[in-house]
């Protein structure tokens, strides 16, 4: 009774604010207020007009290459025992290699109704960077890609990428020069030129309405997957495992399935271990303060300077993390759990070698905790992997780490 009073307010966050319980919310310059409640406005009235709502699933389908399949996975399966299904969304055939794809062609369509003829960016790996340029490209706008010094030298081939799709990236030299100062200054920008520029943010994090609007376009992967498990199994999954950064992959799958029987499972990246201060687990290791306009768990000292996140892979690498993973935390619906570097790379070897899928090593958190905790589940457990990524950007890492 209780918990099903609990999934029934989950499902309709946020409230008018952006609040998601105590999480959420705008923490913006009063600049930016008029221009984040246009966005809400605008993008309330999008969601139910059904010409955008028709032209999103256009480009999704034949420039995205949605619907992404849902793959049963029987080698893996198999190797891990308790007569386990596993299947996996593969969102690693998507079009620039990732999720992140569904978020950049739904803001790049909205930017368009909106007017706008620029799009900003922040990048950390880049590959939100070429997601947003792509769209860019698709969408007829100039697009600008805020990216810490440091990052742009780890990852040239992103850098270049963008620059080959006509986006000027733009080195960002303060603080630690990584994501969290890229996303200081995307959002300096936005507040210089709010009226010709739409603010095109990465993932489910920042000043409402963004948690939301992120949410939505990612929720696509979860309404798929509802349908492709029913067809294939006629019942629904027992348990839905994301990775989570930002944490857009994860409540895209999630979303659709809050108010159902199913168990969900978030992993964090625990990097070199969860006790030794160098991971980016903001929920389970993290206190609640502000960041990015939101509040959220952070990562933080006790004088509330951000510390530094670390992970094997750059997608993960944020020191705070989506409002509303914060309040499914804090209810109890989903839980969190987290994967070292070394269980990323145990879970990029046993995909590749089992089923010949190079996995991003984001999802390989995720596969790398199953192949780990395979005993802990119920036999003949039906569980959904979203594999949100594909491995190509990280075989440099892969090539240099040791597994031990
Ligand atoms: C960026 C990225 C992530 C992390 O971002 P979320 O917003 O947490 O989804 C996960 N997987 C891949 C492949 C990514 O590129």
């Amino acid at each position: 009774m209780r918990s099903e009073r609990k999934t029934k307010q989950a499902s309709a966050k946020p409230d008018q604010g952006g609040h998601f319980g105590i999480f959420g919310g705008r923490f913006v310059p009063e600049t930016l207020m008029k221009a984040l409640d246009e966005l809400t406005r605008a993008y309330l009235s999008l969601k139910h007009n059904s010409k955008f709502q028709k032209e999103l699933a256009y480009y999704l389908s034949n420039y995205a290459g949605r619907p992404t399949p849902l793959y049963e996975a029987q080698n893996l399966s198999r190797a891990l025992g308790r007569d386990l299904r596993i299947f996996l969304k593969r969102e690693d055939l998507c079009h620039t290699g990732a999720h992140k794809i569904n978020n950049a062609v739904g803001q790049g369509l909205l930017a368009r109704y909106l007017g706008k003829k620029r799009v900003i960016a922040e990048t950390g790996a880049g590959q939100h960077g070429v997601a947003a340029a792509t769209a860019a490209r698709l969408f007829n706008l100039s697009c600008d890609v805020y990216m810490g010094a440091e990052d742009i030298r780890r990852q040239a081939l992103n850098v270049y990428k963008m620059s080959l799709l006509g986006a000027r990236v733009i080195p960002v030299d303060s603080g630690s020069k990584t994501l969290k100062d890229a996303t200081n200054e995307a959002i300096r920008d936005w507040v210089t030129n709010v009226e010709t520029t739409h603010y095109l943010l990465g993932s489910v994090v920042g000043p409402h309405p963004y948690p939301m609007l992120v949410r939505d376009f990612q929720a696509v992967i979860g309404r798929e997957t509802k349908v492709q498990i029913k067809k294939l199994t006629r019942s629904l999954p027992d348990f839905l495992i994301a990775c989570v950064g930002g944490g857009s992959n994860a409540i895209g799958l999630f979303y659709p399935f809050l108010n159902e029987k199913v168990k969900l499972i978030g992993i964090e990246a625990a990097g070199k271990g969860i006790q030794t201060g160098e991971h980016a687990a903001s929920l389970r290791k993290g206190t609640i303060g502000v960041l990015h306009g939101m509040k959220s768990f952070v990562l933080q000292d006790k004088n509330g300077q951000i510390q530094l996140a670390h992970s094997i892979s750059a997608g993960l690498d944020y020191p705070s993390v989506g409002p509303e993973h914060a309040f499914l935390k804090e209810t109890g619906r989903v839980r969190y759990e987290s994967a070292t570097d070394q269980d990323a790379l145990l879970g990029f070897h046993l995909l590749t070698l089992l089923e010949g899928i190079m996995p991003a090593l984001e999802p390989a958190h995720a596969l790398g905790y199953l192949a780990k905790r395979a005993k802990n589940f119920p036999r003949g457990s039906k569980i959904v992997i979203c594999l949100s990524g594909r491995g190509d950007k990280d075989l440099d890492v892969i090539r240099s780490a040791k597994l031990k």
